[in-house]
Formats: structure tokens, C-alpha cells, sequence
């Protein structure tokens, strides 16, 4: 038996979490929290979720509680929703025969806590804490490895790194997020395991990154994946890159997710290839293309307001905030003046698109005397132009008058 820690005695569990404990107790079901849960309780940091790991089967977990979402019946995980959030509850178990480093061959359910602690990836996330009985388990040493911050795999690193690929890239994710150090063994098995970590599916890959890169020890992070031959294969795109420079902008800047991945990929010949292989969002990967091609370059703070204008309506006037950040990283805009600038445009809600136009298709067509036609289209770009350029002649009456002296101007040319 384990003394429990102070930080464990005087932890807050919210009273959905806590019930749910006692509820699968009381009914003969030895329960438990554990993993990244029970870490951030021992470092005095409340838990973003939570974990349990219980004796009962999915089934009768399904059982004892009305609202479940059988989120990983396979694996023996359901989702219990508490008014705090969910709770993910998963019977103890053992996984036997990884066959292709990628997921285990089969699950075993074993009905024992400190088996289930050693099927889990670092002693850090292999802690168990029942709230309700004051009690806590701690088989592999996590306790000792959280005092001295480092993260270190559960039982032989190379064995655990052969069974899951992912490994390699939570140790690094976990030591950046946490600012702790890599246990040298466990540092020295990645090399060998990166044959194992190309398995690994690109989504799973994508979680762990996307969390070091918005941490605020993201420069750790990046020289740590490449140190150990990761980057490599996460990024290969990123592999001939310099990234001295490259690295502390992406620390530096806002950890906005679209802003740092910019920051990674400015200049990177391939960039659009190393996008695809992140598996973002269509939208996220749209817009970080979108600030790769049109970035705010330093010379703008010479260009007119109509042409910074014309350059938001490339770039899409929703991602200015954006650009800002990135050309304050990039250097391009280093004390911000030129985004104060932007900001102001922005802010005048100026006329883009032609949707913007005090005159729609109908009343164009009207003014022209046609029906539809390529001329509309014409005319349309025409006023765009003018309203870009000077925006207070954004009005019906102003606008028509521009079409007449273009009518006029056209037969004087003829
Ligand atoms: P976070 O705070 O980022 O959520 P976490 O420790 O909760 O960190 P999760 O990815 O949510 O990490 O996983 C929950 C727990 O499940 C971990 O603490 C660990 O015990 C176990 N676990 C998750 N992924 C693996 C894996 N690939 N191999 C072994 N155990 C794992
Ligand atoms: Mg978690």
C-alpha cells in the first residue's frame, strides 16, 4: 500500500466524477482514475479529462448508467457523460500480440489494476488514484519520475515503442508539454523504433504534433523531433530545412494552430505536400496555404490602402488577424505598425467583394440597360476596382454615376 500523496489528499474531484466512482464501487466493481488525470492532480493542475479504469465489463458499465456513449466497446472503453463533461471509463485490461505496431492483435480483459497500469505508455501516465477510498497505486515508479520531470516508458522502451509507433512521438509531445526531460533509455530507443512509427496512421501522428506545436515549449519540441530522427518522418518536407531561425519564430508567436504551422512551412519548397500529410481540417490547411501564398510582406507599409485592399481580398479578409501574427513573427511587420494599419482598414469594414457593392446584379443590369450578360460581369469588376480603391464611393447614386462616365468613356474610344 502506497501513501497518498498530499496533492492527491487535497485534490478536487468534481462531484460527477467522484459519484461515478462510488456508483461502480458500490456495485462490487473495483474502480480507479488514472493516466494523464492523476498526473495533472500530482502537479496541483486541474485535469482537462478523465479517466477510469474499473474491473467491470463495458457492458455492465453500460449497465449502471443511463447516459453512455459506447465509444470504444472493442477496446473496452465507454464515454459516461457527467455534468462536469465525460468521463472515459475502460475495464482493465492487458493487450496481447501487437501485430503491426500499429493496434493491438487482440484486447484480453484482465480483471487487475496494476496489469492494466503496465499496458500503459509512461510511468507519468501510469498512476491510479480511487478518490473515494483514499487510496493510490503507483507500480512503476511515476511518482519519482514526475519530482525529477522526466518521462520515461513503462518497462523497456524499445519493447513498449515496438508495440505502438506512436510512442516515440507521445514521449516527445509529453516532455515538450510538460517541459520535462527524455529518460536517456527511453530517448535512446527511438532511433530504432522509427521503422514502426511510419506504421502509425497519419491522424494519430497529427494529434500528438498538433498538441507540441501549440505548447509553449514548442522550440524544445521541434529540436527534440529532429535530435531523435522523428521530424523526419512526420515532416520529411521539413528534413533539408534550416531550422535555426525557423524554430524560435514558431515559439515565439501566438499558439494560434494556423499561425505556427505558417511559420513552420514559410519557405518550404514542398510546404503544400507536408500540409496533406498533417490531415488537418480542410479549412485549417486552407487557410495556412492561404498565408503561405499571400503573407503580408514588409513592403506594404510603402503601399496604398487601396492596395492593401486588393492584397486582403486575396488573402480573404477573414484571416487578417492572422497575417498579422505571422508577419509580426516573420519579421516582416516586427513592431506591428503595418497590422495596426490593416487593423484600421479591417475595422472600416471596407467594400471586398461584390457582394459588398451598393448595387447588386439587377440594378447593374438595370443602369447598363441590358439583361445578363458578360457586360454585367464587366461592370461588376469595374466598380469593385473603383469601390477598392476609394471606398466612399460605396453609394447607389455614386456608383451609377461611374457607370455612366464609363459608358460615355467607352463611346469616346470607339
Ligand atoms: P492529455 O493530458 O494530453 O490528454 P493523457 O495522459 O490524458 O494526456 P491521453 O492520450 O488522453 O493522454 O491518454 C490517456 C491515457 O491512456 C494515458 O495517460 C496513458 O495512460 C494511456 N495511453 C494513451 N495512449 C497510449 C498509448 N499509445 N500507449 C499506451 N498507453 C496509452
Ligand atoms: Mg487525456
Amino acid at each position: 500500500m502506497q501513501p497518498l500523496p498530499d496533492a492527491l489528499a487535497q485534490a478536487v474531484i468534481p462531484a460527477g466524477v467522484r459519484s461515478l466512482l462510488e456508483r461502480l464501487q458500490s456495485a462490487g466493481h473495483e474502480s480507479w482514475l488514472v493516466g494523464g488525470g492523476v498526473r495533472d492532480l500530482l502537479r496541483g493542475q486541474h485535469p482537462k479529462d478523465w479517466d477510469i479504469a474499473t474491473q467491470a465489463l463495458p457492458e455492465e458499465v453500460t449497465r449502471l448508467f443511463r447516459r453512455v456513449v459506447p465509444t470504444g466497446i472493442a477496446h473496452g472503453t465507454v464515454t459516461v457523460l457527467v455534468p462536469e463533461g465525460q468521463v472515459e471509463v475502460t475495464t482493465f485490461r492487458v493487450e496481447s500480440a501487437y501485430l503491426d505496431g500499429r493496434r493491438p492483435g487482440a484486447v484480453e480483459f484482465r480483471r487487475d489494476l496494476v496489469e492494466d497500469l503496465a499496458r500503459r505508455d509512461f510511468t507519468i501516465n501510469a498512476l491510479a488514484f480511487d478518490p473515494v477510498g483514499g487510496r493510490f497505486r503507483d507500480p512503476f515508479g511515476g511518482q519519482e519520475d514526475l519530482g525529477r520531470r522526466r518521462v520515461r516508458c513503462v518497462g523497456v522502451a524499445a519493447e513498449r515503442f515496438g508495440e505502438d509507433g506512436l510512442r516515440p512521438l507521445r514521449a516527445v509531445r509529453f516532455a515538450t508539454v510538460l517541459d520535462f526531460e527524455l529518460d536517456p533509455d527511453t530517448e535512446a530507443a527511438i532511433p530504432g523504433a522509427l521503422g514502426v512509427f511510419d506504421k502509425v496512421a497519419l491522424e494519430r501522428r497529427r494529434d500528438e504534433f498538433l498538441k507540441l506545436l501549440l505548447a509553449p515549449g514548442a522550440v524544445r519540441g521541434l529540436v527534440l523531433l529532429r535530435r531523435t530522427g522523428l521530424m523526419d518522418r512526420l515532416l520529411p518536407e521539413l528534413a533539408a530545412v534550416d531550422d535555426a531561425e525557423r524554430n524560435p519564430r514558431v515559439g515565439r508567436s501566438a499558439p494560434v494552430l494556423e499561425v505556427r504551422l505558417a511559420l513552420l512551412l514559410v519557405g518550404v519548397g514542398e510546404a503544400a505536400s507536408a500540409l496533406d500529410r498533417l490531415r488537418l481540417p480542410g479549412k485549417t490547411a486552407e487557410t495556412v496555404r492561404a498565408l503561405l501564398v499571400h503573407p503580408l510582406p514588409a513592403e506594404a507599409s510603402a503601399w496604398t490602402d487601396g492596395a492593401l485592399r486588393r492584397w486582403l481580398v486575396r488573402l480573404g479578409p477573414e484571416r487578417s488577424e492572422l497575417a498579422r501574427a505571422l508577419a509580426q513573427a516573420t519579421g516582416a511587420d516586427p513592431a506591428g505598425t503595418l497590422g495596426e494599419r490593416l487593423g484600421r482598414i479591417v475595422a472600416a469594414r471596407p467594400p471586398l467583394t461584390p457582394r459588398d457593392l451598393a448595387l447588386d446584379g439587377a440594378a447593374i443590369m438595370k443602369a447598363l440597360g441590358v439583361g445578363p450578360s458578360p457586360a454585367v460581369g464587366e461592370a461588376t469588376r469595374f466598380l469593385l476596382e473603383a469601390v477598392l480603391e476609394r471606398p466612399d464611393l460605396n453609394t447607389a447614386e455614386q456608383l451609377e454615376a461611374l457607370l455612366r462616365q464609363r459608358a460615355r468613356g467607352d463611346k469616346q474610344t470607339r
